[in-house]
């Protein structure tokens, strides 16, 4: 199938590999996986032990089983639709049977006959006429005759685990060995295995403690990378000069004086924290950590007058236009009787621009020659659009200050594309503030971000109320509804989130059989508008919209003129709408604990008690456990420091909800690696292991700093 005559290369893309070709290419490229290496490096996010089945009669909806048995009768079903087909196989063992279906998967018809063994893994669920094992994984026993340990990868519609397996299986053998990365001396003080034999092993391991050093490797690997980067940028920082912002007591005090209200003591620690640095004349290279509401831009946004009254620039980038602009209009709120001119620059013809006492709407082309000319101090925008490198991009006068919201890798890259721009001279760049209400343990933080220096708010505003915080089982969702009514009558309004967009179309034949598929935004909003509040006025917003749609939609309900806004994620990171009073997360067992903890902060921004409703229609124990940490949580700390003891770094920032096992994340599980990391990362920078005896680290890292290099 595979071109036998010549080795694959590292580089070599999927698409050019005989019995891949190029409509299954597509489906790797979707995970992200468009050469050889990068399948190869495609780590399994889980590994199962296939030698040990579960007997059938045991088996429970809601479980996820290793079974094995022998095909007692195989059929086909009729296709409902064009296109759509069905494959069922009762499958028995000494205890009982049940039924494995795949839809639309026409391959798998091949595969059965009477009397066959089979093993493999699934999911249980209620059929119409028995238990079901829906979509399962498996092999036939005369393929394997060893089951061992069976790695599981993340998949996507059309390419399941075990396809993405056979791949491997197939490439792997006939692939170049690759260049070794981690210098030897460093591999022998580890004792990490060689990484040609450390992909054998991560793929088709002989047994599990082979698998995991395997996986301990790459993870190595990975957060070595990071280390090495975070310290060379760190290093070349210290050899550079940015503007010095000398610290006005005097100035902070009328800013803080102006606010309807006064700062946590925190928020003062962190400003005081940030204004030393900038007055120092080297580069500030700072996160600013802290909850949902805990006040970061308004204490980032006090640094940015600082800049503007030194007659520097500021860059405040966020993530998205509806962040943005919401950025902006606090900065108006609070900060509009200052002296300072604002600008707002989105993707649109015009842009927003607010001189002292006057707001108005002028050519963004105008906009951008105020803000080269220096006439304008804070220019806010997304990370995109200030960061872009076209003709067309923002060019500053004089940039003292970069201000990133939640997105700190991002934000270093856009610091490079900016720094081009900022005006400076060329051994200066802007000082550089990140913030992040992701609340990962200090520790966790410094080995992410050792670059980076560390202030945190710890404390919420005084008079915010706590968030009511309840589990609702699928008995309770109709009392759930009237709440969120009552609530809506009170003059209050709801978000009601769901995991995604819309079903594709497999997953569509799959839910008449099971009961726990994701909610969808689009079936929800149908559902909600038409037949549980035709009386309301329901809204949904999500990522397939159009910009300025969503902004319409966001706007209106900013402006109360909605009453429920169902969405996916897209609300998650800092939507301010203070008079919103529940937050409904629909299948909440399918986000990670961190963004269900930033769902809960997007209500309880006011003066109104607030309340988080989680539904979860998945029976399984864990899942409903893994809630109860969010509702119990009092803040985003404790809740990291609580789940990262329960579980892992990975599971907390939700990997296993996309799938994704980051290898970082794998990494910083392990203090020995956090330690390992760290030590081998300095001995490259220190020079006692050089470049020059090892030109592939030295390759790979141009390639890494290229992506965040400050040039
Ligand atoms: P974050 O960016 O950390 O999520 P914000 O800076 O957006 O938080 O603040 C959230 C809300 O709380 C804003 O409406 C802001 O005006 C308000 N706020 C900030 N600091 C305080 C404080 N010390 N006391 C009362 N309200 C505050
Ligand atoms: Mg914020």
């Amino acid at each position: 199938m595979v071109y036998m005559s010549s080795r694959l290369k590292k580089d070599t893309p999927l698409s050019d590999i005989k019995g891949i070709g190029p409509k299954a290419s597509e489906k790797f490229g979707r995970l992200g996986l468009e050469t050889v290496g990068d399948l190869l490096r495609h780590t399994p996010v889980r590994y199962e032990d296939w030698s040990k089945p579960m007997p059938i009669s045991k088996m429970k909806a809601g479980d996820y089983v290793i079974f094995r048995g022998t095909v007692e009768k195989a059929f086909q079903r009729r296709a409902w639709r064009r296109g759509f087909s069905m494959m069922e196989v009762r499958l028995k063992d000494a205890t009982g049977t049940i039924s494995l279906v795949w839809f639309n998967q026409p391959y798998v018809r091949y595969g059965f006959s009477e009397g066959q063994e089979i093993v493999g893994s699934g999911k249980v669920s209620f059929g119409k006429r028995s238990l079901t094992i829906p979509n399962p994984t498996y092999e036939t026993v005369s393929e394997i005759s060893d089951f061992g340990i069976m790695p599981v990868y993340r998949r996507t519609t059309g390419l399941s685990s075990k396809s993405i397996w056979t791949a491997i299986k197939k490439i792997l053998p006939i692939t170049e060995p690759i260049e070794e990365f981690i210098p030897h001396k460093v591999r022998e003080i580890e004792s990490l295995p060689e990484v040609n034999e450390s992909l054998r092993a991560l793929h088709i391991p002989i047994n599990i403690r082979e698998a995991e050093r395997a996986r301990r490797r790459f993870a190595f690997e990975d957060l070595f990378m990071v280390q090495l980067i975070n310290l060379i940028e760190k290093k070349k920082l210290l050899s550079m000069e940015s503007p010095v912002i000398e610290s006005d007591i005097g100035f902070a005090k009328e800013i803080m004086s102006s606010l309807p209200f006064s700062l946590t003591f925190s928020q003062k620690r962190s400003l005081w924290e940030i204004m030393k640095d900038m007055g120092s004349g080297r580069p500030m290279n700072r996160l600013l950590q802290g909850d949902v509401g805990s006040g970061k831009t308004v204490v980032s946004a006090i640094a940015a007058l600082m800049a503007a009254k030194h007659g520097c620039q500021t860059a405040l980038m966020a993530p998205t236009e509806i962040l943005a602009e919401q950025h902006y209009s606090t900065l108006i709120r609070l900060f509009g009787s200052l002296e300072y001119p604002i600008a707002l620059v989105t993707g649109k013809e015009t842009s927003v621009f607010y001189g002292p006492g006057l707001e108005s709407s002028v050519k963004r082309k105008d906009i951008l020659e105020d803000i080269k000319k220096g006439k304008i101090r804070i220019v806010i925008g997304t990370h995109a659009l200030i960061a872009e490198s076209k003709s067309s991009a923002i060019e500053f006068g004089e940039l003292g200050l970069v201000i990133v919201d939640e997105q700190h890798r991002f934000g270093v890259k856009a610091r490079g594309k900016i720094l081009k721009k900022s005006g400076l001279d060329s051994h200066k760049v802007p000082h550089f503030l990140s913030m992040s209400a992701t609340p990962i343990p200090r520790t966790l933080a410094i080995s992410i971000f050792g670059d980076l220096d560390l202030s945190v708010i710890d404390e919420l505003p005084k008079e915010r109320k706590p968030i009511v915080t309840r589990i609702v089982p699928p008995s309770s969702r109709e009392k759930a509804y009237d709440f969120v009514r009552k609530e809506i009558l009170e003059g209050r309004q709801a978000f009601i989130v769901c995991p995604r967009i819309e079903k594709n179309d497999d997953e569509e034949v799959i839910s008449s059989n099971s009961s726990n598929e994701a909610k969808t935004v689009k079936e929800e909003f149908e559902r909600l508008s038409k037949k549980i509040f035709p009386d309301l006025k329901v809204v949904m917003l999500h990522g397939k919209m159009k910009t300025g749609e969503k902004a319409g939609v966001m706007d209106d309900f900013r402006d109360g003129k909605t009453d429920i806004l169902v969405a996916t994620s897209v609300i998650e990171v800092g939507v301010d709408i203070p008079n919103a009073s529940v937050m409904m997360i629909e299948s909440a067992d399918r986000f990670g604990l961190a963004q269900l903890y930033q769902f809960k902060g997007r209500v309880g921004r006011g003066p109104h008690k607030s309340y988080c409703l989680l539904l979860s229609e998945s029976p399984s124990e864990s899942a409903i456990n893994r809630l109860k940490v969010v509702v119990e949580a009092k803040s985003g700390f404790e809740l990291a420091e609580k789940d990262l003891a329960l579980r892992g770094p990975g599971e907390f920032l939700g990997d296993s909800q996309t799938g994704t096992p980051d290898l970082t994340m794998i990494a910083l599980q392990d203090p020995s690696i956090i330690r390992g990391t760290r030590r081998a990362a300095e001995a490259v920078v220190e020079g006692e292991i050089r470049f020059d005896e090892f030109s592939p680290l030295e390759k790979r890292l141009d390639k890494l700093r290229g992506e965040f290099h400050f040039e």
